[in-house]
């Protein structure tokens, strides 16, 4: 279809797009117009977070000359005609809004070139205004180049983020329409370094590969199931591959990335009794279904879908994974040792009566009374009596807050206990925690952590925190890139690192724990600055006093 501006009824049914938030938006829209042009090949390259430069070139279906000036117009589009066709869209544009919004806010050169002109055309904008058109030659395909984004923007600049967190977003974005598109081959350069590159030979696992690592991608697991209405097709991570949360989970419906709470909770409920509280499964999920089936319309990004039976594609994307996951045998969560140098782990449930009433802790804080450990309930909590009453303790919350203070401790003295690593461990980061630990390594330092690079996106761990010694150091990392990448929480970067630490050296619920690791436990906690709370300020323990318990029972009225 030739380029034309969209009827003005056509218009008015559409999701108002405000696509150009950040320098990642440019490049997604970019992207998504070479995918559209049936491009094989897509290289992106940026600089100073995208803000300096973006440029996408691909070797799709080109411009003809006589369309590119009106393909800067607002509602100029190729992709659908009238009201029907937004029914169903099966391009992942259809507005045709963003070249001329990213024209308003950079410099914008385009080269283009279709397989059957004897020429190309190049134009020029400024401030969304054409400066210079003539025609030039190139291999058939587009390239956009995108310079001095937001340059007479001064209040959106500001919201940018810093150049790394800029470009861990465009790295993430990258990745995931590498995930979508396997046939597609991609490559990313950031600040002149290769961030990512796919070879394009349809292989999915291959991509997990190069984007997850390939340890990750050898065990995660196919997914294929086809239904009336859906067909269900990616990978899926076996139970014992879990992650803390839900960055490592891809949606794409009919190829377009998409965030959905119903197709996570989907996933989630086929997962339900084989992760611990907490952990979140990856997976690279695509859905495909008739056009008419969705509306793609109902999100300025397009990063929203809403489905026509909802039911129905959710039945399907659970079972898919069920049906994945039947076929592997079930790994049972591992747990992690709180106590170094402990090491028994006994069964005792009940504590025999020659032990000693009570557990004196050195220093005795006003905050907790002195308590005597009854035993563990659900191998989760610890119960305990008090001078008045009754205590039951979070063993995770009560170790988390423990291993809080004494990072922050060490940190602030200075005097973190480092331990070296006999066998170090080498880990592989995706394109994002690639760029935030680049900007994070100063602190991961100061925080007792030797972390090298090992070339092709992994890293040697050499040494980490003493405290974290007996935790799984993998997870560790994960976790706590994944957390200081978020700006969901506003904590100051030293908080985060504590939090993420303690939350993930700490002992789980569901361990066993001997009477005497419950005893130093509760003694630990007594010593710290806020035993009642988990640095996330979640209860360490509930109480039920014995005037609660008289009336309770109906002792007293
Ligand atoms: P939309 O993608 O919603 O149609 P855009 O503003 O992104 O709107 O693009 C306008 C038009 O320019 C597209 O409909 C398409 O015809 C053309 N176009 C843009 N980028 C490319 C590209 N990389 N290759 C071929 N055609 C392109
Ligand atoms: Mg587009």
């Amino acid at each position: 279809m030739p380029i034309k501006i969209l009827e003005s009824e056509v218009v008015s049914k559409i999701a108002a797009g405000e696509v150009v938030e950040r320098p990642a938006s440019v490049v997604k829209e970019l992207i998504e117009n070479s995918l559209d042009a049936g491009a094989t090949e897509i290289a992106v390259e940026a600089r100073g977070g995208g803000v300096e430069l973006i440029k996408v070139s691909d070797n799709g279906a080109g411009i003809p000359a006589s369309e590119l000036e009106l393909a800067f117009h607002r509602y100029a589009t190729s992709k659908i005609g009238d009201l029907d066709d937004l029914e169903k869209i099966s391009s992942l544009g259809f507005r045709g809004e963003a070249l001329p919004s990213i024209a308003a806010v950079a410099e914008v050169e385009i080269l283009t070139q279709t397989p059957s002109a004897p020429m190309g055309s190049y134009m020029n904008l400024r401030k969304g205004e054409v400066v210079r058109k003539e025609s030039r030659a190139r291999p058939p395909g587009t390239t956009v180049t995108v310079r001095r984004l937001f340059r007479y923007f001064p209040a959106r600049l500001k919201f940018l983020k810093s150049v790394s967190t800029e470009n861990s977003h465009i790295a993430h974005l990258l990745s995931q329409y590498a995930l979508a598109f396997p046939e597609v081959r991609f490559s990313l350069i950031l600040d002149k370094r290769t961030s990512l590159r796919t070879t394009g030979n349809g292989d999915l696992r291959e991509v997990v590969s190069e984007v997850y690592g390939p340890e990750l991608a050898q065990r995660m697991l196919n997914m294929n199931r086809k239904d009336d209405l859906a067909e269900v097709s990616g990978l899926i991570s076996p139970p014992s591959l879990a992650r803390s949360n839900r960055n490592l989970l891809s949606f794409f419906v009919n190829r377009r990335w998409v965030r959905s709470p119903l197709l996570t909770r989907a996933i989630e409920e086929a997962y339900r009794g084989l992760l611990m509280d907490g952990q979140h499964p990856i997976a690279v999920i695509d859905i495909s279904l008739p056009t008419q089936e969705l509306d793609v319309n109902i999100h300025p990004a397009k990063a929203q879908v809403k489905f026509c039976h909802e039911q129905a594609v959710f039945s399907s994307v659970q079972k898919a994974a069920e049906q994945a996951l039947a076929r592997t045998p079930v790994a049972s969560p591992k747990a992690v040792p709180f106590s170094p140098g402990s090491g028994q782990w006994q069964s005792p449930r009940m504590i025999m009566d020659n032990e000693p009433k009570f557990v004196v802790s050195q220093l005795p804080t006003l905050e907790l009374p002195l308590l005597r450990v009854l035993g563990q309930i659900a191998d989760t909590y610890i119960i305990a009596e008090g001078p008045d009453g009754l205590y039951l303790i979070d063993q995770h919350a009560a170790h988390e807050r423990i291993l809080y203070d004494r990072i922050l401790a060490q940190w602030s003295q200075k005097k973190v206990e480092v331990q070296g690593l006999l066998q170090p461990v080498t880990i592989e980061l995706s394109p994002g925690e690639e760029e935030t630990l680049r900007a994070s390594k100063e602190f991961l330092t100061e925080f007792g952590f030797t972390i090298e690079p090992f070339g092709n996106r992994s890293y040697v761990i050499r040494a980490m925190p003493a405290l974290m010694a007996r935790a799984n150091i993998i997870e560790i990392i994960t976790a706590l890139l994944d957390s200081l990448a978020s700006k969901a929480s506003p904590n100051p970067w030293e908080e985060k690192i504590a939090q993420s630490l303690a939350c993930h050296g700490a002992i789980r619920g569901g361990q066993q724990l001997s009477n005497e690791e419950m005893r130093e436990l509760i003694n630990q906690l007594e010593q710290t600055r806020q035993p009642r709370a988990c640095p996330h300020g979640r209860p360490t323990m509930i109480h039920l006093s014995s005037h609660q318990l008289e009336k309770e029972f109906g002792r007293i009225s």
